[in-house]
């Protein structure tokens, strides 16, 4: 479903993604890791085209992510098309904060998808019910905590129903105890078989719920394997030091 071909992006003269070749398949959880500054940020982003990419290819869902120079000639449509299937969720959550939860999640499947409004809460509603906050509809963002404004953000990704997921990060931002109520709703969207993208520092969630987890380090991935390989078993050392740093 995601195919990165020669991926190479430069912010000015500095490269952050170096000849980066990847690929996600439908269902596939895939998890990435590496030390700060290491371009997980960008490569994920470059996913959804929040981030422009120079050389190289990226299809998502069939469509061609335009380059850089693409963008300028048009390339709209078929990012536009890409979004439309991609559903993020950042480190803040980027709730809207003058909206009620049930606003959040159902504004864009009006505006974007042109449900009705009677339709968009409906789903609203189902979706709040997966994520356990049904009964929380009618408040805003500032009245949840963080945990619970985490899982609003999910529900409101999944409302537009995406063909994949990419999380940046989506607990380091928590305090600890609602660290484990967000990866249960990852954990159970994994099993319900969504494709995702997740940059995480939870190694053990990595572990247990990555089908395969990539390290990369300075741009460049560095290796790609089942969490097993990559965690008790490095290839490179690189890897094998970024992670007797972190477990
Ligand atoms: P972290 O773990 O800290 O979130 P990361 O692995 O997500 O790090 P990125 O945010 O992708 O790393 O950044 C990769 C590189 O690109 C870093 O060297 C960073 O300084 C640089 N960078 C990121 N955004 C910009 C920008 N807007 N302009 C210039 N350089 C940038
Ligand atoms: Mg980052």
């Amino acid at each position: 479903i995601v195919e990165m071909t020669g991926v190479n992006k430069f912010y000015g003269s500095l490269q952050v993604l170096k000849d980066v070749d990847l690929s996600v398949e439908k269902g596939e959880v895939m998890v990435v890791i590496g030390p700060s500054g290491s371009g997980k940020s960008t490569l994920i982003r470059c996913v959804n085209g929040l981030e422009v990419y120079q050389q190289g290819e990226i299809t998502v869902d069939g469509y061609q992510m335009p380059r850089e120079e693409d963008r300028k000639i048009g390339g709209e449509k078929e990012l536009a098309a890409i979004r439309k299937g991609v559903g993020m969720v950042f480190q803040q959550f980027n709730l809207f904060p003058h909206k009620t939860v049930l606003e959040n999640i159902s504004l864009a499947p009006m505006r974007v998808r042109r449900k009705s409004k009677a339709e968009a809460e409906a789903n609203a509603l189902r979706l709040l019910d997966r994520v356990g906050l049904k009964a929380h509809a009618a408040k805003y963002p500032a009245q949840l905590s963080g945990g619970q404004q985490q899982r609003v953000a999910i529900a409101r990704a999944l409302a537009m129903e995406p063909h994949i997921m990419l999380f940046d990060e989506p607990t380091s931002a928590l305090d600890p105890e609602m660290v484990g109520e967000v990866l249960d709703v990852m954990r159970e969207l994994a099993a319900e078989g969504m494709t995702m993208m997740i940059v995480t520092h939870e190694m053990g969630f990595a572990r247990e719920v990555a089908d395969r987890v990539v390290y990369i380090d300075q741009g460049a991935i560095l290796e790609v394997a089942k969490p097993a390989q990559i965690f008790d078993a490095p290839q490179n050392e690189r890897t094998r030091t970024f992670l007797s740093r972190v477990l």
